[in-house]
Formats: C-alpha cells, structure tokens, sequence
C-alpha cells in the first residue's frame, strides 16, 4: 500500500467511517457510486473493487461487463451531510475511482477521468501542466408539495445583491460551510444576474483535481439545498429570456513552475503559447461546443444578450466574446477564461477537448486573430464577416455535426467515448426534434 493509502485507512479508523462510497462518472458526466463497507478499503487498495459496466450509461457492452474501480486516495472524504450526529451509526466518506478493464488491468478507455489523464499526460510530454478554475452557476427553485422541482425562484435578489432581498444568503452559507467541509477552498460566492441565481468560485487546482472539484461541487450544493427544502440545477437555462447558467472555465500551461501564459511584454500580458492556445480553442470551437454545451438546453443559453458568448472570438475586455483575457494582479494568475462551457458539461470531457484543442493551437503554432473590443452582440453580419467572425452551432445536432467533422477533438475524446457520445447526443437531439413545445402550442393552437 502506497503511504498516500495508508493515511487513508487510518483516517477511516479514526473518523469511525462505516461506508465508503466509491465514485466514477459516466460519459454523460453524472455521478455513479457503489457503497462498500469501509473494512472493504484495504482491499479496494490492493485489488480494486469489481462492478457490472453494462448498466452505466456509455461504458461497455453486456458480453464484457466487468470493470474494476481503483480508488484515488488523494480523493478521499468524509460526506458532511451523511455524517449528522441525529444519524444512526457511523460515518460515510467517498473516494474518487479510476476505472480499470478487468481483461487487460489496463485504465478503461471509456472513463472519462482517464480521458482528461491522456490529456494532461500530452501536456506533460509538451513540458506543460494544467491548471483549471471553474465559475459553476446555478438557480435555486422552490419545490412543491410532492418535493418535485419547480422553476419558481425563492427570492428577487440580482447581481450582488444583500440580503434581504438575497434572501438564499442562509442557503448558500450552508452551502459553503459544506464544501469546505469537503476540503474546498471557497474564494467568494455571490448573487448572480438572475432571479434566484447564485455562483460559488472555488480555488483553482491541477485540471484533474478540478474535474473531481466541479462533481463534488455539484453534489454538495443539491445535497444542501434540498435540506432547505429548495431544488439547486445546474441546468443551462431553465428560465426564458434571462441569464442562464454558464460554467466558465480559467485555464493557464505552467512550465517548470512558471506560468507559460505570461508575458509582460506583450500588450495583453500574454505569451506566445497562450496566444496560440487560444486560436486553437476558437480553431475548433464548434466541435467543442458539442462537448462543453452538451443538452439541447445549452443552446437556449447561448444566444445574445445575455452575458453567454454566441461569436467566435475572443476579448480582453468584454464579456460578449467565446474566450476572455482577465485582468490578473501577479504573472502566476495571467489565464484565460473560456466563457462557453455550461454546468451540464461532463468536466472531464470538457477539460479534455478544451486541452487538445488548446494545445494543437500551441504545437502548429497557430495564429491568434486581434482580440474584439467591441460588444459582437450588436455586430450585424456584415461586419462580422469583415472582422471573420464565425458563430457557435445554433442547436445540439449542428454541435455534433461539426464534433464529427473535428478529428482533434474526436481523438481527445478517444475511439469508444467518440462514438458513445455521438450516438447518445444524437439520440437525444431527435428526440427533442419530435417533441412539440410548449411555445409551438402558444403561438399556433389558436391561429391557425
Ligand atoms: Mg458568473
Ligand atoms: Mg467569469
């Protein structure tokens, strides 16, 4: 046992932890767990703990079902809200899980987790770590009396604003108190544009580490909610005609422990290497959309006038742009933030693509266009032409369109989460086409 595994099993002694819930991801980006007892960690160690891969969504076929999940001890946590003293028993506390292929031992090319480790393993061989930051932004919904979500808000707060009228304040307190619990260092948290919408930032880490961040992140904040008796989404845009919820996600290289995406001498303070991440990002952005804006719900987001990009291009001032230079107070925090990805995204996936393709621009050293200072809402076509401005795909099935078309974010995704993805996404972009919406009964019923 690594000494990494060995502080683990101790701490499980010493924190009286009964159950060990063992944590992966599907292709979809949803949480699954198996539950062992906690005398079952030595072994979850040593050999793993065996499961049927059939019945997770995008993992295997029935004939070759077996998978094997090896627990992350740096991962390790103990649950807050299952660990309340008007609980019966001990404590419960999740590991973060690799996935393994029982047949060859070797990391299972359908998890997602592995996806981002191939990832980070390219940059690594470029000279490269990764770090990542999330901004994940979510509603808060009253329930009605059967505990079903509802889209009704429970408070009229808007943008920073206090309480009382931010009357979710107690809400997201709780929240926070939770996450720190589960080891999160919490850097601010407000309200946001919207009715009832809220962000928490958390410190940004390692990518991996953030990937397991925004899972945790989102399991926390429903957890907690629902113990105010309130529904937290993270769905893209639940309400109509105001600000959806977007993910944006702070990226920068670092190389032998300095920030590769600094340059003080350079106008926006940025690096060579960063100038070409960041044409690679918008190189590649329509088939990226399929991966960080992955539900036909992303696309109501991501139209203008709402703080949501629509435009491919990027800025170091406005907040209409697909990638935004932000201000940064010393050389190590110099990133970029990506504005499109939304909190419906797989993380791992979408750290994955949005790598890649950063990293493709770095290594065919492509040209970054001059950033736009200007609001591209109120551009018309015409002049987006002349600045060649391209737009993101309009729905789901134009994203996937151009993923399919896209062999570097393909490969990001690998052969077998490739194909899951685009079968299941397409699946899902028909079903919708077949449906008949609200709004087509509303405007049509009557008139014609
Ligand atoms: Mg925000
Ligand atoms: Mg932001």
């Amino acid at each position: 046992l690594s000494d990494e595994a060995e502080a683990v099993l101790d701490e499980i002694e010493e924190k009286d932890v009964d159950f060990l819930r063992l944590q992966f991801t599907d292709i979809l980006g949803t949480v699954k767990n198996v539950s062992v007892p906690a005398d079952q960690a030595e072994k979850a160690f040593t050999e793993g703990i065996y499961f049927d891969g059939s019945s997770i969504d995008g993992f295997v076929r029935i004939q070759e079902s077996d998978m094997r999940l090896v627990p992350d001890p740096s991962t390790f946590a103990l649950l807050p809200w299952r660990n309340r003293d008007d609980i019966e028993g001990g404590n419960s506390a999740r590991l973060i899980c690799d996935v393994h292929d029982t047949s060859t031992d070797a990391p299972f090319v359908g998890d997602p987790r592995g996806v981002l480790q191939d990832a980070l393993d390219r940059a690594e061989e470029m000279g490269y770590t990764v770090n990542a930051a999330p901004e994940p932004e979510f509603f808060l919904f009253e329930e009605d009396e059967d505990g079903r979500a509802t889209t009704k808000t429970n408070d009229a707060g808007g943008y920073f604003d206090l309480a009382p009228k931010d009357l979710a304040s107690d809400v997201r307190r709780d929240i926070i108190y939770g996450l720190e619990d589960m080891g999160f260092d919490i850097e601010a948290s407000h309200h946001e544009v919207a009715q009832g919408q809220h962000e928490i930032n958390f410190e940004y880490d390692d990518a991996l580490s953030t990937a397991d961040n925004v899972g945790t992140f989102r399991s926390v904040v429903r957890a907690i909610a629902a113990e105010h008796d309130l529904h937290a989404t993270f769905m893209p845009k639940p309400i109509p005609r105001i600000n959806g919820s977007g993910m944006h996600t702070h990226i920068s290289l670092f190389e032998d422990g300095e920030n590769a995406f600094h340059d003080s001498d350079d106008e926006f303070d940025l690096s060579e290497t960063a100038h070409s991440f960041i044409a690679g990002i918008l190189e590649h952005a329509p088939a990226l959309a399929a991966v960080t804006n992955p539900t036909v719900n992303s696309y109501k987001r991501l139209v203008p006038g709402y703080e949501a990009p629509v435009y491919v291009a990027w800025s170091d001032r406005n907040r209409s742009a697909l990638i935004r230079k932000p201000a940064a107070r010393v050389p190590a925090a110099s990133r970029i933030e990506a504005r499109f990805p939304d909190p419906s995204c797989n993380p791992y996936l979408a750290f994955a693509a949005l790598i890649h393709a950063g990293l493709d621009g770095v290594e065919k050293g492509l040209d970054c266009p001059d950033p736009v200072r200007e609001n591209i809402y109120e551009f018309d076509e015409e002049k987006r032409e002349e600045y060649g401005i391209e737009t993101l795909p309009t729905n789901l099935g134009e994203a996937v369109d151009a993923l399919e078309e896209d062999e570097v974010v393909l490969d990001a995704l690998g052969p077998h989460v490739s194909e899951k993805f685009v079968e299941a996404k397409r699946e899902e972009f028909k079903d919708y086409l077949v449906d008949v919406s609200q709004w087509e009964i509303d405007r049509y019923l009557e008139t014609f």
